[in-house]
C-alpha cells in the first residue's frame, strides 16, 4: 500500500523506514519480549537506547564538548518560559527578534519573567523577511538574544546566524536537523520534536554548560535546566517511546549521509517548489526570496474561492494537510526531512494540473 504525502507542519511525516523498524520491534525489542513503551526508563535496555540516541544526535550535529543535550517534555512552548527563567535571572533583561507568530509568542511569555527588548521587528511589514544584521539594535546588558531561525507559520527563515555579544538562543523547532548547524555559535538551542526529530511529546534542548544553574529561585524544579542536566534527563519519567523513535530517526539520518546529505535533498525540494510557484501567475509566495524557508512553503491561489476545491483535489491525489495556518490562510506545504522528493514532485504536478484546468 502506498501512503499519502502529508504536508502537515507538525506533527509531521516520519521516515517510512523508521515506522517499519518501530513496527518490527513493537512487541519484542531485541529479544527482550518488551515494547520500548513498557520498559523502565532506568533499566539497562532503555538506558542503552537513550545513550545511543544522544550519541547519534551529538554526532549528527557535531555538538562540542561543554554542551549538554537534554531530552525534555512540554514542547517548545515550555521553552518560551524556561529560557528566561533560567538564563535571565542575573541581567533581568533579554533581547528578542520579532519575526513571526512563534517569536511573538516567545516574546509574550518572556515578558512574564524579565524585561524584554525587541531588537528588531518585521511585524509592521507583515513578517515577510528576516531582518539584516545591521538592523539589529542589540542591548549592551542583555542576558541573551533569542530568535527563531525558521518561522513555521510565515515560512520565513534567517539566511544567516545573527552575531551578538550575549549568548544566542534559538527556537529551532522547525529547522533542527534539516541541515548542518554550528552549535558553537549558540548558547542554547531548543526544538519540539514533531517536525524533523520524532513524535510530539519530546523536546530537545542543547545548552552550553556555563548557562546552567543560575535560574530564578521561583523556577519550578521541572523547569530547571540544571536539574535535568544533573539527572541525565531522567529527573522524572521522560517520554521514553518518543525518545526511542527519535533515536531511530537519528540512525536513519546517519545512514543517509548525515545532515550534509539531508541539506542537499532539502535544498532541492525547496528550490523546485519555489520555482514552480514563481513560474506561475496563479500561485504566489509572499516571502522575500532570500528569507524563504526550506521547510515551510506558504502559498496562495490567485482566486481564494478555489481554495476548498484545491484542498479537496489534493486530498484525492494523496496530498494531505495543505491548508495554511488559520492565522494566515491560503496553503502551506511543510516539506521536512521525511517528505520524499517524489512527494514534492507530486505536489508540483498537482498544482500545475489544477492551474491548467481551474486557474
Ligand atoms: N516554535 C516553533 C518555531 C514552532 O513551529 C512551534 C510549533 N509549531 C512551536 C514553537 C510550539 O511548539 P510546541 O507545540 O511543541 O509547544
Amino acid at each position: 500500500m502506498s501512503r499519502p504525502y502529508n504536508f502537515s507542519a507538525g506533527p509531521a511525516m516520519l521516515p517510512e523506514a523508521v515506522l517499519q523498524r518501530a513496527q518490527a520491534e513493537m512487541l519484542d525489542w531485541q529479544g527482550t519480549g518488551m515494547c520500548v513503551a513498557e520498559m523502565s526508563h532506568r533499566g539497562k535496555e532503555f538506558m542503552s537506547i537513550a545513550e545511543q540516541a544522544e550519541r547519534d544526535l551529538r554526532d549528527l550535529l557535531g555538538v562540542p564538548d561543554g554542551y549538554r543535550v537534554l531530552f525534555l517534555q512540554g514542547g517548545a512552548s515550555s521553552q518560551f518560559a524556561m529560557v528566561p527563567m533560567n538564563l535571565a535571572a542575573g541581567a533581568g533583561k533579554a533581547d528578542y527578534l520579532n519575526t513571526g507568530s512563534w517569536s511573538k509568542k516567545a516574546i509574550a511569555e518572556a515578558h512574564r519573567y524579565c524585561a524584554v527588548h525587541v531588537a528588531a521587528s518585521t511585524q509592521p511589514e507583515g513578517f515577510k523577511r528576516a531582518p539584516t544584521q545591521a538592523e539589529l539594535q542589540l542591548s549592551d546588558d542583555a542576558a541573551y538574544l533569542h530568535y527563531t531561525p525558521n518561522e513555521t507559520i510565515e515560512g520565513v527563515e534567517f539566511p544567516y546566524v545573527p552575531e551578538s555579544r550575549a549568548p544566542l538562543v534559538a527556537d529551532m523547532s522547525s529547522t533542527l536537523l534539516s541541515r548542518p548547524v554550528d552549535v558553537s555559535r549558540y548558547g542554547l538551542i531548543y526544538a519540539g520534536a514533531q517536525k524533523n526529530i520524532g513524535p510530539a511529546g519530546l523536546t530537545i534542548v542543547i545548552v552550553r554548560e556555563d548557562l546552567l544553574g543560575a535560574c530564578h529561585e521561583f523556577t519550578p524544579t521541572m523547569f530547571q535546566y540544571g536539574v535535568h542536566a544533573d539527572n541525565g534527563s531522567m529527573y522524572n519519567t521522560p517520554p521514553t517511546y518518543a525518545w526511542y523513535l527519535a533515536g531511530l530517526v537519528f540512525q536513519w539520518l546517519k545512514d543517509l549521509g548525515g545532515l550534509e546529505g539531508m541539506a542537499e535533498i532539502n535544498r532541492r525540494k525547496a528550490q523546485r517548489l519555489y520555482a514552480a510557484i514563481d513560474a506561475s501567475a496563479f500561485y504566489a509566495n509572499p516571502v522575500e526570496p532570500a528569507s524563504r524557508s526550506w521547510m515551510n512553503v506558504p502559498f496562495t491561489l490567485a482566486d481564494p474561492s478555489l481554495d476548498a476545491d484545491f484542498l479537496a483535489g489534493a486530498r484525492e491525489a494523496g496530498l494531505l494537510t495543505l491548508k495554511g495556518h488559520r492565522s494566515v490562510g491560503g496553503m502551506r506545504a511543510s516539506i521536512y526531512n521525511a517528505m520524499p522528493e517524489a512527494g514534492v514532485d507530486a505536489l508540483i504536478a498537482f498544482m500545475a494540473e489544477f492551474e491548467r484546468t481551474r486557474g
